[in-house]
């Protein structure tokens, strides 16, 4: 998932009376529980034609090998934007943003999503969501809140632990995107190309079991900015026209 560098908003030091309002309110709604690593308060990149502010949450269980945001993977780092920072931005932009879109990390590993959804779209905004599909649990309870969802299906489910180090995420992919589909919500499939671990071979079998569930995905470059050091190093130059022929592209949606 993207993070890029994208300025976060940083809480001031707090007056004592009103940390422990925060930690009140807290007890009271877990929406003020979400770890929010960083907020970009207008983007028009994050939902396709929509103009959104995008909460970055941290922590995400998958160490995929491009990642952009290695820092966003630790889900013990507390966040840095409070959720009443969120509330009082988005009440100054009513009428002047579409949207919100939360992001990450991966946005569905934290309990509070669904009640700052709620709230969010109490205040008219619609909702978008980026993941990558490792809670597909919560997924499916946050679905009905949500009008957009922008899902990275990274391989075969059998190629997955190449890219993100773990065994099963490539099953709770899937399964989140016939969630998704299942749900009826508007969306749009991102498939990574990484020149450090696809193949040809494994970049057109993921495409052709995507179209077989009738979605048309939009390939995307890996990058090294942002990415640990060592990815950078391995990666180097390669772009996607190292993986696939030129020929392939004519067939292919890609977003560069
Ligand atoms: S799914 Fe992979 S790319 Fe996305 S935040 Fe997690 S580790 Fe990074």
């Amino acid at each position: 998932m993207e993070w890029a560098a994208r300025a976060a908003v940083r809480r001031a030091p707090q007056p004592i009376d009103l940390m422990r309002d925060r930690r009140a309110s807290m007890r009271e709604d877990p929406a003020w529980m979400l770890q929010i690593a960083g907020m970009t308060n207008m983007s028009t990149v994050d939902w396709p034609g929509r103009l959104t502010a995008t909460l970055f949450l941290q922590g995400c269980p998958w160490e995929c090998t491009y990642c952009h945001n290695p820092a966003m993977q630790d889900s013990r780092v507390p966040g840095i934007v409070g959720w009443d920072d969120v509330t009082a931005l988005l009440d100054r932009r009513i009428g002047r943003l579409d949207g919100v879109v939360f992001s990450g990390g991966e946005p569905t590993r934290q309990r509070g999503l669904a009640d700052a959804m709620r709230q969010v779209s109490e205040k008219g905004f619609g909702i978008g969501l980026h993941t990558a599909g490792a809670f597909p649990g919560r997924l499916a309870m946050v679905l009905p809140l949500v009008d957009w969802v922008g899902i990275d299906i990274k391989a075969t489910e059998a190629f997955y632990p190449q890219i993100t180090g773990k065994g099963m995420s490539g099953r709770r992919a899937w399964e989140s995107l016939r969630l998704v589909q299942e749900a009826g919500v508007a969306h749009e499939v991102r498939v990574t190309v990484d020149p450090t671990t696809h193949t040809r071979d494994e970049v057109l079998a993921t495409v052709e079991q995507l179209r077989e569930r009738g979605e048309e995905p939009i390939l995307q470059e890996a990058r090294a900015e942002g990415a640990n050091p060592a990815y950078a190093a391995a990666l180097a130059d390669r772009r996607i026209t190292a993986v696939l022929d030129e020929a392939d592209f004519a067939d292919l949606c890609v977003r560069r």
